[in-house]
């Protein structure tokens, strides 16, 4: 009996390819891969990518506070989390110290394509009947295809699963279509995350479409269930449209460029655009000249200068004068921007300034050139320094990567323009903010808004469709919340994620560490957060994920939430983020210790999310057959993992925005190895059409987000009443039955069973668990029930007015009569 199988990934090179790319005309290739860690510190000496393996959230959590770069492109798999990261020798030795498993090439999880075969029936199974009991229920089972290839996925649940002695193992079978027998016996998964015991699943090719599937536990439980399509084979209605315009992005830009071409959108079509300028200048592309100088270790003098690099702190050298003569005392002499520490003698004529004194002496006597001075890390500085001839003290941001773009970067604080789009940008119709690129290195994120704003400003004169979004949608496009990171990663250091704020202590301010500063803005919100004891945020200054000191300490955060407190007709939104194939939603957090996740949407709201998913990725599927698996899509702390304060939690729980979460490439399967494969933050921007290509996914994600602004259209239109009842409804039943509810549409039902009028503060009908539909009554003696519904939009069925002693009492009723 196997329950995976290890096969050779094909994993895209990382991360860190591509510099050479970014300025070439379009379509053209970088001649050769440049390494991003050219410019890098000085302990970053031949990093490599590697797959690891984690054993799950808890190890994730402990690894990032450890300050490895791991974030995105990471996946759940049975036994815990897959990812990558990009680490020397040294730091290999140091993950496996911590318990972190080293995947070779061949070694990444793969889902089983084979059956068990020739396993034995169980015995319990024929005599299982539905029941309210039942101890397994069906959560999905799917169906897709992608490039010409059949795949089923499947959830289950069985009520024993937190139990661990015996672990109980659940068995799925699939029929061949309707009216053939089960077979293929295969052994599901078991997933766990956080101690908690989630559900089992399998995703397995399969050539033919089954019309059922059987799952069996080893106490005996089972439960059939239908197969649903996943994801629909549309001609996406945009490019159905011959006269469509597309394809406008020719390669990755910087933030320069998407700025400016916001504004000069904004110029060129008046009628439909504006720019709203964000309020909170950025932190700045810029940085404190620096230098460590005068030994190692103990008699090491971390210097930075008081003004900014580019603003005179690049002018100003230091240096460190062993004059002749003994019993000297420590002097600074300052001309100009020259620094001299005069190191003091002792009796002997020996050097004796300490490490210490000398910070101590250049922070006052400086003439205020430095304003920071200390010994190395944490050590006191008890050694004697060295002399030093003058060392110039640097920004570095002028040490350009191999590959980088020409030209000169803007220095200092930036102000982030969001590109409006929309015929009426007065509040009447709903709002939609897509915000790219809150993590610098994701460089798709940003060409995909900008693919869709050129979209539509191209096609709203001749293409319906396009005229029907803008004309009834209030679109907020931010196409780089990182600026300053973007530029650091464009020009200096690509694999930065965070924004450029150091908000390190001396012990992890000296210039080495200057690739580890920065607040990860998708930790720095204020629901769900670090600060309140929330899983996947880090409180270190040198971490990947590093919340911040408090919620909303940055600017770029403080601007989305100024954004979406000013333009209160938000009602959707979309983080974008590269790479990995998921679509997220809440909760996106939980507290480790007993998994205890933000609020959960209620069964409404989920639904809403996964019809919208479903739509959304339906027309990414129709660029080139990429599909989006279910198993990663839905609350992001179900699928992936914690990720504390981001953004999605906030804008939902504090403001009803529908918040999505994309991680945008990646996870696209390759008929010719019959894997999946996953992505890049950065891949050649033509790269391999069919596969991991900047351009591709640029391409297909626009069509996706294209219709997320069809859904909100349709959504500030809906004035349709929900319509809903009872299944089976009222009636005479001669035992116990067992009764749900059904909508029309999603909807939020509110309901008694005490034969009062139904509320808004009545029970609401919800779902049976997470990723399962709605619950089941078991009704054993004589109820009445009275309910209404609510759609997304808040029509109320049959106009039925839940907070007045509306008189006509116009809500829905039903009364199950069971014979005694
Ligand atoms: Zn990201």
């Amino acid at each position: 009996m196997r329950r995976t199988q290890l096969r050779i990934a094909l994993l895209a090179l990382p991360v860190v390819l591509v510099g050479g790319v970014l300025m070439a005309p379009a379509g053209a290739e970088p001649a050769t891969p440049a390494s991003t860690h050219d410019a890098g510190p000085s302990n970053a000496d031949n990093p490599e990518l590697v797959r690891i393996q984690l054993t799950g959230a808890d190890m994730l959590d402990e690894v990032v506070a450890a300050g490895f770069d791991i974030e995105h492109g990471l996946k759940r798999v049975p036994n815990g989390i897959e990812g990558e990261a990009v680490v020397t020798a040294e730091q290999v030795a140091e993950l496996e110290a911590m318990g972190v498993e080293i995947l070779g090439d061949d070694e990444s999880f793969a889902w089983s394509d084979e059956a068990d075969g020739g396993i034995e029936a169980l015995g319990a199974q024929a005599a299982q009947s539905f029941s309210h009991e039942q101890t397994v229920r069906i959560a999905r089972a799917d169906w897709f295809t992608t490039k010409g290839q059949g795949f089923l996925y499947v959830e289950a649940r069985t009520t024993s699963g937190q139990q661990t002695n015996p672990i109980v193992t659940m068995q799925l079978e699939n029929d061949l279509g309707a009216g053939t027998s089960f077979g293929s016996t295969r052994t599901m998964s078991r997933f766990v995350d956080s101690g908690q015991y989630m559900f089992h699943r399998n995703l397995f090719k399969l050539d033919t479409r089954p019309n059922q599937i059987r799952v069996t536990s080893s106490t005996g439980g089972v439960a059939t269930g239908f197969v649903s399509n996943w994801l629909e084979d549309a001609a996406p209605p945009l490019t159905a449209n011959p006269a469509y315009k597309w394809d406008f992005v020719d390669g990755y830009k910087h933030p320069q460029q998407l700025y400016s071409r916001a504004e000069e959108i904004a110029r060129q079509y008046p009628g439909i655009a504006q720019i709203v300028y964000l309020p909170y200048e950025t932190n700045g592309y810029q940085r404190k000249a620096q230098a460590t100088i005068g030994g190692t270790g103990q008699a090491a003098v971390v210097v930075s200068s008081a003004a900014w690099g580019h603003e005179g702190g690049n002018d100003i050298t230091v240096e460190f004068v062993n004059r002749p003569g003994a019993d000297l005392p420590l002097a600074v002499e300052v001309n100009g921007t020259a620094v001299r520490v005069l190191l003091a003698k002792n009796a002997s004529g020996a050097l004796a300034s300490t490490a210490a004194q000398v910070a101590a002496a250049l922070k006052t006597q400086s003439g205020g050139l430095i304003d920071r001075a200390h010994p190395y890390r944490t050590n006191a500085g008890t050694g004697v320094v060295q002399a030093s001839a003058p060392v110039a003290l640097t920004d570095f941001l002028d040490q350009k990567r191999v590959g980088a773009p020409d030209g000169e970067v803007p220095r200092g604080p930036a102000t982030i323009p969001v590109l409006r789009i929309g015929k009426h940008r007065d509040g009447r119709n709903p709002g939609v903010l897509i915000q790219a690129q809150d993590h610098a290195r994701e460089w798709v994120p940003a060409t995909t808004t900008l693919e869709t704003a050129e979209r539509l400003v191209h096609n709203y004169k001749s293409d319906k469709e396009t005229k029907k979004i803008v004309d009834n949608t209030d679109i907020f496009l931010v196409l780089s919340n990182n600026p300053d990171g973007a530029n650091y990663s464009f020009y200096n250091f690509a694999s930065q994620r965070r924004n450029l704020t150091n908000h390190c202590a001396d012990d992890n301010a000296d210039p080495a560490r200057r690739n580890s500063w920065g607040v990860d803005l998708n930790r720095n919100y204020r629901v769900g957060s670090g600060h309140d004891g929330y899983s996947g945020g880090s409180t270190s200054c040198i971490s990947d994920t590093f919340q911040g000191p408090e919620k909303l300490s940055e600017p770029e955060s403080k601007n989305i939430v100024w954004l979406v407190e000013k333009y209160r007709n938000i009602k959707f939104m979309m983080s974008v983020h590269s790479n990995g194939g998921q679509l997220f939603w809440q909760p996106g957090a939980y507290i480790a210790n007993g998994r205890i996740t933000t609020p959960r949407p209620p069964l409404r709201d989920e639904l809403f999310y996964w019809q919208s998913a479903a739509r959304i990725l339906s027309q990414v599927k129709a660029h080139r057959e990429t599909v989006v698996t279910p198993e990663n899509v839905g609350g992001s702390s179900d699928v992936l993992y914690s990720s504390a304060g981001n953004v999605r939690e906030d804008m939902y729980h504090t403001y009803g925005i529908y918040a999505f979460g994309w991680e945008v490439g990646g996870s696209i399967y390759n008929p010719a190895t019959g894997n999946w494969q996953g992505g890049s933050f950065q891949p050649a921007w033509v790269g391999n059409p069919e596969l991991v290509s900047g351009h591709a996914e640029t391409m297909e994600y626009a069509n996706g987000i294209m219709e997320m602004f069809r859904i909100a259209a349709e959504w500030g239109k809906d004035n349709k009443k929900p319509t809903s009842q009872l299944v089976p409804g009222g009636g005479k039943y001669s035992g116990p039955v067992d009764v749900r509810f059904e909508s029309s549409e999603p909807a939020t039902i509110y309901y008694t069973t005490d034969g009062s009028r139904p509320t808004f503060d009545s029970p609401r009908y919800a779902a049976t668990e997470f990723r399962e539909p709605g619950q089941v009554f078991h009704v054993t003696e004589t109820t009445t029930f009275h309910w209404f519904s609510v759609d997304t939009a808040g029509n109320i069925e049959q106009n039925y007015d839940p907070s007045k002693n509306d008189t006509r009492n116009n809500y829905r009723k039903a009364t199950i009569t069971i014979a005694k």
